[in-house]
């Protein structure tokens, strides 16, 4: 039995959960004052794929479902179609249960039945699944991938939570940051050659790391190549995100240094959108970068678009896919606005009930879309506050998985990282994590480096080579 709760509204929640037996099954049911109650008999759990704490967990599972469910039909609410999946990965669950031995049908039937998912969304978990658990590896500390954050941009998009700083304020801490990146840099590749490990995928995030410009540029690429690749690297991404940050010189040095991978990323092609959610640049701008970087070879191009931006309805985010289903890239990355604490944009919520009202016609534009284009979903992610209970969605031409984007989400491999407000992610081999995070300020992590970078380093080294 669970202590009665009491809500809002004055009305007592019951909960009464019970294992009939050593071997279950399992009985919950959930009530609130005067409404019908949700009753579940659950004799599924008692499968002997399933260990105690799967079963430990299945309780909290069905109560979840339970309260929901009851407070839904009280008080005329929606059903989300992610049901109890509310967190960021839904992905793990669906990994877990396949993991455990479940066919996709079984697992199907549990989305639906133990999680409350929506069918539609049941469907792309299980096609991200394929996608995804071919890149797994049997151990999660051999190869690693390596993330570098950059935490300097033209200006600060107004939606923006991430650690950015504009580089006009913030520029004359550039050198200093780039010094301690670099003393970084060389400590982790000092341990990747002590331990042998390898690295499979290198990031640049942040930020909009080709802020970092010219001799800089070109100067901390060579750095990377020379203590971060490892013999089994196949990935290198430079998140370049801000077009105007991209002229053909820094297209150069990127393609010159073994980059394989960037993102240019418009977030609408419109213009109007674009200054009013503080950006730069043009959409012109962003066909002008696509097609130098098409010329300079770089072989995968990804785009990101943001549903739900002010002003915008399906009609914009139609205009804006057919602009870059002419360009053609081999990534598309559909985010749902999610108006984060940190950003500007949470504070003006008038456009937001046009967003809320076009959410799954603008998602079903993308992905139509997307498959146009030739591209599949290989991963998917949600955020707290997202627009229409939406969630975002990586399309990828097949062979341009972004191998770091899945390792990173489904967090089945080390992490190490580097640079500004980077989050280490060391990863048992029960999939529990141990995260080291840096410092976001450009300024407190230089400053900090000398001293935090030794325990830190220490603390991987004994993390990979238990
Ligand atoms: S480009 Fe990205 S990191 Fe930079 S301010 Fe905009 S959203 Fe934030």
């Amino acid at each position: 039995m669970v202590p009665e709760a009491t809500f809002g509204h004055g009305r007592a929640l019951r909960i009464e959960t019970e294992w009939r037996g050593e071997n279950g099954p399992l009985a919950v049911t959930v009530a609130l004052a005067g409404g019908e109650p949700w009753t579940c008999l659950d004799r599924e759990i008692v499968d002997r794929r399933y260990d105690s704490a799967d079963r430990e967990r299945r309780l909290k599972e069905r109560v979840r479902l339970g309260v929901q469910r009851v407070l839904e039909r009280e008080f005329n609410l929606a059903a989300s179609p992610w049901g109890i999946l509310l967190g960021v990965r839904p992905m793990k669950v669906t990994h877990t249960l396949l993991d455990r031995g479940f066919s996709s049908d079984e697992v199907r039937d549990l989305l639906e039945g133990v999680y409350g998912v929506a069918p539609d969304k049941i469907g792309l978990m299980l096609e991200v699944a394929a996608k995804q658990r071919p890149l797994f590896h049997p151990e999660p500390n051999d190869p690693v991938s390596v993330y570098l954050g950059i935490p300097f941009c033209p200006t600060r998009c107004s939606y923006c939570s991430f650690a950015s700083y504009p580089i006009d304020s913030h520029g004359h801490l550039m050198a200093g940051f780039l010094a301690a990146l670099q003393a970084e840099i060389r400590a982790v590749g000092a341990l990747l050659r002590e331990t042998g490990i390898q690295v499979e995928s290198i990031y640049f995030g942040g930020g909009t790391p080709t802020t970092v410009q010219g001799a800089a540029l070109a100067e901390l690429l060579a750095l990377v190549n020379a203590e971060l690749r490892t013999e089994h690297t196949v990935e290198f991404t430079v998140e370049a995100g801000r077009p105007e940050t991209l002229s053909p010189d820094t297209l150069r040095s990127l393609k010159a240094a073994g980059v394989n991978r960037i993102s240019i990323n418009p977030q609408s092609m419109h213009d109007e959108t674009l200054q009013a959610i503080g950006r730069q640049h043009t959409v012109d701008q962003v066909r002008t970068a696509f097609w130098q970087a098409r010329k300079e070879g770089i072989e995968g191009i990804n785009m990101d678009i943001i549903l739900g931006l002010p002003g915008e309805e399906p009609s914009h985010v139609e205009q804006t896919l057919e602009e870059i289903a002419a360009l053609g890239p081999d990534n598309l990355t559909v985010h749902s606005l999610a108006l984060k604490r940190a950003s500007r944009l949470k504070r003006d919520t008038s456009y937001l009930q046009l967003a809320q009202a076009h959410g799954e016609a603008m998602a079903a534009l993308a992905s139509d879309y997307a498959q146009q284009m030739g591209m599949e979903p290989y991963y998917l992610y949600r955020q707290r506050y997202i627009l229409g209970h939406l969630e975002n969605v990586g399309y990828a031409r097949p062979g341009f998985e972004c191998i770091y984007n899945i390792q990173m989400m489904e967090e089945r491999q080390t992490t190490i990282a580097l640079g500004g407000g980077g989050i280490t992610k060391l990863v048992n081999p029960d999939l529990t994590l141990i995260r080291v995070v840096n410092a976001k300020c450009p300024a407190t992590y230089a400053r900090q480096i000398e001293t935090d970078l030794p325990a830190k380093i220490d603390q991987i080294r004994k993390h990979l080579l238990v």
